[in-house]
């Protein structure tokens, strides 16, 4: 067993940590700021600069594993480039690594025909458009996907499809141009292949955006996440990925790195949240002594470092399964890192946050911000309770009588 990543990772750990230092953290504020001055709905233009710099640095597309079109890098030799990206919530974007379309491309790649591929895939690659994933519904309890109900139906060569989608992310954007739609096409079939997902461009006659949702009152601006009707928007049959009925099929693929990229970042955030709460429990005193060294707190710090090493050698441990044994064999491991990830991020933050004291909840500090996104992350992509479902189940699995 090797603790060590390869010179090829070192390389690009120093290269994407050397771009973050130059380009990345001195640009938060002034994303920020541009968010704030406009339209929050338009896209920035200190984002567009900054991928144009990370693409002209050779950074871009680092994810896609088993593809020509990304950097060739495996989950194991990615996954501590994604942490780094982590670490700022602008960043994955900068790279074009960021949410929901690394998951969506790495479906149109392997499910998409070579005419979804021209028209959809080529600019997602290029950073020209963005896209979303439209699952969850406001009406079922979506973390049980069999329940979704907008109904997708053939007409001839066209597909007519009707219903109402919640907390798709970035769809406010309007550089936003393609929906991949998860809906119910087979009602009679089994359970899991009654759904198909289908690509739905996101300005088809129909489709009609009702609302920005925000989360904890932070609105994600320009990215943001969307309530969206669907009234009898036409789509032509082709536009079906896969096949139909087969949506479970390309679920089990889509979520996995999708999932474990979340957990990369992950910890990215919370080691720069230990990072805050040390430098600022040092130099801020108080009755006579620096924070860190009041009462509990380098208990505080110490714990948060156990805590971080474990989560992080826990997503490398589920990208190497998913490199070797395939997406599917490591559903125990994604499964396990995406229970932890998060919830070791949210004890970090909410240390640092206490640490800070007032500045901690403030706007000053990103720590807020990022307990927000961080909270959302307990149950989206899979509540905690639906993924300790699958270990233990698993678990028993090994116990169980052949018979049964
Ligand atoms: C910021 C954000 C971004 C999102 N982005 C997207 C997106 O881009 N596309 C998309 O389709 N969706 C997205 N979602 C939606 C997210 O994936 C869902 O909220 C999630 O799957 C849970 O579904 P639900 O909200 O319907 O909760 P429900 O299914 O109603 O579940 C509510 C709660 O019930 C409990 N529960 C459920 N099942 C079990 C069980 N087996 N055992 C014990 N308890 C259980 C859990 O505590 C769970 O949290 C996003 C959500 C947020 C907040």
């Amino acid at each position: 067993m090797h603790f060590d990543f390869s010179p090829k990772v070192k390389e690009l750990q120093a290269r994407v940590t050397a771009f973050m230092e130059e380009h990345i953290y001195p640009a938060e504020a002034v994303f920020m700021q541009q968010v704030a001055e406009g339209d929050r709905w338009q896209p920035t233009q200190i984002m567009e600069e900054l991928k144009d710099k990370a693409k002209a640095a050779g950074l871009w597309n680092l994810f896609l594993p088993e593809s020509e079109l990304g950097a060739g890098l495996t989950n194991v030799e990615y996954a501590p480039l994604a942490e780094i990206m982590g670490r700022s919530l602008i960043a994955s974007e900068v790279f074009n690594c960021s949410a929901p379309d690394t998951g969506n491309m790495e479906v149109l790649v392997r499910y998409g025909t070579e005419e979804h591929k021209k028209q959809w895939l080529e600019p997602l690659l290029k950073g020209e458009i963005r896209s979303c994933f439209g699952m969850t519904e406001p009406g079922v309890a979506s973390s049980d996907a069999t329940n979704m109900e907008a109904r997708a139906v053939r007409d001839g060569d066209e597909w007519v499809i009707n219903g109402r989608k919640w907390w798709t992310s970035g769809a406010n954007d309007p550089r936003c141009k393609i929906m991949i739609f998860m809906g119910l096409t087979n009602p009679d079939a089994p359970r899991h292949q009654q759904h198909s997902m289908i690509l739905v461009p996101m300005d088809t006659p129909g489709l009609k955006i009702l609302r920005h949702l925000p989360v904890f009152g932070y609105d994600d601006a320009p990215h943001g996440h969307a309530e969206i009707l669907l009234e009898n928007v036409r789509v032509p049959y082709s536009n079906v990925l896969l096949g139909e009925g087969r949506g479970f099929e390309i679920a089990q693929g889509r979520l996995g790195p999708g999932r474990i990229h979340h957990c990369m970042r992950a910890i990215g955030c919370a080691e720069r949240a230990l990072e805050l709460m040390c430098k600022r429990s040092m130099t801020r005193t108080a009755f006579g002594k620096p924070l860190a060294r009041l009462g509990g707190n380098i208990d505080k710090i110490a714990d948060s470092r156990m805590e971080i090493d474990m989560a992080r050698l826990l997503t490398l441990k589920a990208a190497y399964m998913m490199d070797t044994v395939g997406n599917k064999f490591a559903k125990s491991e994604i499964a396990q890192i995406k229970v932890v990830a998060p919830n070791v991020a949210l004890q970090v933050i909410d240390r640092a946050i206490q640490l800070h004291g007032g500045a901690g909840v403030s706007e000053d500090f990103p720590l807020a911000y990022w307990y927000a996104m961080m909270r959302t992350l307990r149950f989206a992509d899979g509540p905690d309770e639906v993924h300790r479902m699958a270990i233990g189940k698993l678990e028993l699995g090994k116990y169980m009588p052949a018979k049964a």
